[in-house]
């Protein structure tokens, strides 16, 4: 980050979190913002529970222009908002929050970057058959976005079926004309799967039967670390197009730039610090 210059004038912006020191944003953001001239740095801020009352005031006091929020205050943050966005109503969920005139506002940028990864790499999601594993908070991001997005069909399939069932319910309150279902069938094609399960993430597990993927037209594992999955393996092996989620890790921080900023962010800095950062915790192994 070398030429970076702060002075009287430089806006401050952050992530919170609970821990936060992993976070890969404080140095692409920071990069960004200087590569695109912008006189500001992004910092971690590490917050306990119980600063979440007294934490936007503080960040008024020092002037901070906006956040964004990983585990666990995604949820928690939303009473402290004085507006959010279409999505973030929708998911009750906030990762980018910009101070407005009119207050805190939260967005779900986590969704619509995903979709931009998509769209990056060619996938079409118009009229698509969607295989979505897992019901999480990124799911249901994920969903959300694919339902607005104009997919046609959503099947979640999830360890907990409770939680597929409340996802499906989401997806059809978005959006419903988009058909929902509960576990998948056999022998069924579809246009995507889209793993966003922890599974795989460092227990060398595929989250799906092996027999799933072979009917899948593309493959998308949200994991980012390690780069290369077991079900990212099984789809190479199979010779079906796959990716990881440093894209969505990209976009995601690419849309809370474009908020924060009303300008195009700097794409190609912010995901080549991505890459470095995710090559050097792999200790040097690209995949
Ligand atoms: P979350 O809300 O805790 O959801 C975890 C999901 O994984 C749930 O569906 C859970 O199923 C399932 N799961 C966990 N362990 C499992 C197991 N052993 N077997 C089967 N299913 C299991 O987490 P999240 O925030 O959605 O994140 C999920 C993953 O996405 C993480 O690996 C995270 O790193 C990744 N992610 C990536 C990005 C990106 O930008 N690329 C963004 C967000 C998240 P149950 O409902 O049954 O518990």
């Amino acid at each position: 980050m070398t030429g970076i210059s702060i002075d009287g004038e430089t806006a401050l912006y952050g992530i919170i979190g609970n821990p936060v020191k992993h976070s890969f944003s404080p140095r692409m953001q920071s990069l960004a913002f200087h590569a695109s001239g912008i006189n500001a740095v992004y910092l971690p801020f590490f917050i306990q529970e119980s600063h979440l009352p007294r934490l936007l005031a503080s960040f008024e006091v020092v002037g901070l222009r906006g956040f964004n929020i990983t585990t666990p205050y995604k949820e928690k943050i939303l009473s402290y908002l004085h507006t959010l966005s279409k999505e973030a109503a929708l998911l009750q969920s906030v990762n980018t929050v910009q101070k407005t005139a009119d207050g805190w506002k939260g967005y779900n940028t986590d969704g619509s970057g995903f979709l931009r990864s998509l769209a990056e790499a060619g996938i079409g999601v118009e009229a698509a058959n969607v295989l979505l594993v897992g019901a999480g908070g990124a799911a249901r991001a994920i969903g959300v976005s694919l339902a607005l997005a104009g997919v046609s069909c959503i099947t979640v399939f999830n360890r907990t079926r409770k939680k597929a069932e409340a996802l499906a319910d989401l997806i059809q309150t978005a959006m419903p004309e988009v058909e929902t279902r509960i576990s998948p069938e056999s022998r069924a094609a579809y246009d995507i799967l889209i793993n966003t399960t922890s599974v795989g993430m460092n227990d060398g597990q595929c989250p799906v039967p092996v027999t799933l993927t072979a009917m899948c037209d593309h493959i998308v594992d949200i994991i980012y670390n390690p780069p290369k999955t077991p079900l990212l393996e099984k789809a190479a092996e199979r010779s079906i197009p796959c990716m990881n989620g440093l894209g969505m890790l990209l976009y995601q921080g690419v849309e809370a730039f474009e908020i924060w900023t009303g300008q195009a962010a700097p794409v190609e800095v912010m995901r080549q610090s991505l890459t470095q950062a995710v090559f050097s915790e792999n200790g040097g192994i690209s995949d």
